[in-house]
């Protein structure tokens, strides 16, 4: 980077009379312009991540942040009377749904700070993830044209475009490249489709589902035309520099595909190997099988992709012919590994007329990883059982990790800061020296507690802006901020908060330290059981924050529109981090590494990296609750009635009560009588609370009201929250990174 140039520009910058997005413009461009001129030597081998979403959030302070230029140019701005806070106008690049597509911009960022050359390969929406807005406590869903503050920190290559042929249409994919800044500049190349009105469509809204069946033609149209745009691209390129000898391909190329979405490059790659390149199917499989590597997110089993063979015979033909032509190769394989016919079913690339990308993934990718160490066993012992007995070597765990530089060193400056003095500033540059805070930590104690009241003052202000509501200084934060999904239990959250508001009201709850549960959530726009929780939660707010008798106790904020920049400022801000999906079933989460990290300590079941986190950071500094998956597991096969439960506890049937007799209003909707049938009688497929929500209230308030009365000594609980700091190293994707760096890809 060429500061001393970045810099005499910003000084000579006229700024009089140019609104924001002129300023973001360009200051933005001048230090893209910087950015860019010392960028990195090609490396021999590349990595390449294959996303179909990247959670990119808010680029300008980060990347002024990478570019080590953001302290001066508030400084310099702040000469010219500008606040550099004005730029948190500026729209985050919503990219993505949530934590899959959060991971890889995280993973981009610690690869580029690790100097290793990993680059992604994504799809250009010009529409990200909806904002969210709530009306009459309803989730309404807007657009979001993220690009209509312009788009400084991208650069269009009009010359590397690539024509995707459909059957039925042709579509131009032209790239725009994100520079990922650090110690090395790596690239994000995000594909536009460019053509016809119905060739335009590909790339213009995110797919706003994690799990519903809807627009199957255009989820699976998306999902080739950046597969196959990103490893057409890297044959050309490898034509170019090492001619026709594709032998040598995976020693130059590793191809990470994150999820199953991807995983449709698989087959292109052969595709364009054996009918282009002329290589024999043979070798195309074994370049392949060296080449591809494929992450596994989640084990919920309707969000693995599967084609319906008519459709992409419809619409890909000649990768219809490449699938099928795979699918006996395999059956092959597994005649000779000798697995039984329900072996070769379960593990089968093709069967009742689908293709399963899952197992296409399983079959070619010479690594396969979950997300957590739990996971990852879940994996191995259900999920992908069949796979494991025959392919043990192809598993490997890569716990997930967020990076430090923006939910650190960014989002918490004045936490960075008391590091620094406290162990220095090496931890920026290595991150494992954090661990080093542990020998200081009841000395800072009480400066943390100044610096936690200061970022939740900063949280509070900005709720206050955002959404109104104001909240007393000195409470205790508790946040539940994530998707909105039934395994994730935010409705177990609210019928907790039902169970103390009634407590605190009838004097059975007493002593309690005045406290705030916050909620940020988007539904998926078609998820009817989520979106009634929203509109639950949004009710209790609106009791309990309107209940004189109550309201200096206890406060309830369902914060609108929760994205990256919003998650910036509630992990800085909160005390208490809630965990708490069903045992099992939540992969690794990362979102709980956020709030680690910013010393707040985790109220969560045994699940995905929470078990992790306790591992390093201590149970005693942390509440773990409710049914470890073996239990879960019994509760299933034994039978559970939920019933029984709301029979023999008061308090549970009257939080559930709540539902349906009249205490709040769904506006006639009928779904709070939904909400009630799913826990009860069980609703759609689905067996009567099916997530175990009633199963675990008990124990869930008997931690909350703990943690509570943990608080009232203000050191003792700095001390469990600096604990978190201290051991949160193992989180941040560098250490991710520099595992799949040196495991998987050999980069
Ligand atoms: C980190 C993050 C997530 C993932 O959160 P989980 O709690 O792991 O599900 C989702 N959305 C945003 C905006 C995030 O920053």
């Amino acid at each position: 980077m060429d500061r001393q140039l970045y810099l005499q520009n910003l000084e000579k910058l006229k700024t009089n009379g140019k609104t924001v997005i002129e300023l973001y413009n360009e200051i933005s461009t001048l230090a893209l312009e910087c950015g860019l001129s010392n960028a990195a030597k090609p490396a021999a081998k590349n990595a390449y991540y294959l996303s179909m979403e990247f959670l990119i959030g808010r680029s300008f302070f980060n990347n002024l942040m990478e570019l080590g230029v953001l302290e001066e140019t508030r400084d310099v701005l702040a000469k010219k009377g500008i606040d550099i806070n004005i730029f948190e106008e500026i729209e985050d690049a919503a990219l993505g749904n949530g934590g899959l597509g959060r991971l890889a911009a995280c993973f981009l960022d610690s690869a580029a700070g690790l100097g290793l050359p990993l680059h992604g390969y994504g799809i250009r929406y010009k529409y990200g993830l909806f904002k969210q807005a709530i009306k009459n406590g309803f989730q309404v869903e807007l657009p979001d044209d993220w690009q209509r503050f312009s788009d400084p920190w991208s650069i269009r290559r009009e010359n590397e475009k690539r024509i995707i042929k459909f059957a039925d249409m042709v579509v131009t994919a032209v790239p725009y490249d994100m520079p990922v800044f650090g110690k090395r500049v790596n690239n994000l190349r995000l594909w536009q489709a460019e053509g016809s009105e119905k060739a335009q469509k590909i790339s213009e809204y995110l797919y706003p589902a994690d799990d519903t069946e809807e627009g199957k033609l255009l989820r699976l149209r998306q999902e080739y035309f950046f597969s196959a745009a990103a490893v057409g691209e890297l044959l050309d390129k490898h034509v170019k520099q090492y001619g026709k000898n594709f032998d040598k391909f995976a020693e130059f190329n590793a191809i990470q595909l994150n999820d199953t979405h991807p995983v449709l490059a698989i087959a292109e790659f052969i595709r364009l190997l054996t009918a282009e390149h002329k290589v024999g199917f043979d070798d195309a499989l074994n370049i392949a099988k060296k080449t591809f590597s494929y992450t596994n997110h989640t084990v919920l089993p309707e969000a693995l992709e599967c084609w319906g063979d008519g459709l992409v015979k419809k619409i890909l033909p000649d990768i219809y012919t490449v699938l099928i032509k795979l699918h006996l190769r395999q059956k092959e394989e597994l005649v000779k590994l000798k697995c039984t016919p329900e072996e070769v079913a379960d593990m089968a690339i093709y069967s009742s007329e689908r293709f399963s990308m899952a197992n296409l993934a399983l079959f070619i990718g010479h690594t396969v990883n979950g997300v957590a160490k739990l996971h990852t066993e879940i994996l191995k012992a259900s999920l992908f059982k069949t796979a494991y007995k025959y392919y043990p070597d192809k598993f490997q765990n890569k716990t997930n990790g967020i990076t430090q530089r923006r939910w650190l060193m960014l989002c918490n400056r004045e936490l960075s800061a008391l590091i620094d003095k406290t162990i220095g500033s090496d931890w920026r540059e290595d991150i494992s020296k954090l661990s080093e805070l542990n020998g200081h930590i009841s000395d800072i104690a009480d400066e943390f507690i100044k610096v936690k009241a200061e970022k939740k003052k900063q949280l509070f202000d900005y709720i206050k802006e955002q959404e109104g509501a104001e909240l007393p200084n000195g409470f205790l934060v508790y946040s539940q901020v994530k998707r909105l999904h039934e395994y994730k239990r935010q409705l177990m959250t609210a019928l907790a908060i039902l169970e103390i508001y009634k407590g605190l009201k009838d004097g059975t709850v007493t002593d309690f330290q005045p406290s705030v549960f916050l909620f940020g959530a988007k539904s998926a726009p078609a998820y009817r059981r989520a979106k009634a929780i929203i509109k639950f939660i949004n009710e209790i707010a609106k009791k309990v924050n309107s209940d004189a008798q109550t309201n200096g106790l206890l406060r309830v904020v369902f914060v609108h529109n929760y994205n990256v920049s919003y998650a910036e400022k509630i992990v800085a801000g909160t005390d208490v981090s809630l965990q708490v999906s069903t045992a099992g079933l939540e992969a690794s989460g990362t979102g709980n590494m956020k709030f680690m990290m910013n010393g707040a300590v985790t109220c969560g079941t045994m699940d995905g990296a929470n078990i992790e986190i306790v591992e390093l950071a201590g149970k005693e500094n942390n509440y773990i609750f409710g049914a470890e998956v073996d239990e879960i597991e019994r509760l299933k096969k034994d039978g559970y009635d939920p019933k029984e439960l709301l029979k023999a506890n008061g308090l549970h049937n009257f939080a559930v009560s709540a539902l349906i007799d009249g205490t709040f209003s769904d506006d006639g909707t009928g779904c709070f009588k939904e909400l009630y049938d799913a826990l009860t009688v069980g609703a759609s497929w689905h067996k009567p609370d099916n997530y175990f929500v009633l199963h675990d209230l008990e124990s869930f308030v008997n931690s909350l009201l703990k943690i509570n009365a943990d608080s009232k000594d203000a050191k003792a609980f700095a001390v469990k929250q600096l604990k978190n700091t201290a051991n949160s190293a193992h989180f941040s994707s560098d250490r991710t990174i520099s595992e799949y760096a040196k495991d998987i890809w050999k980069i």
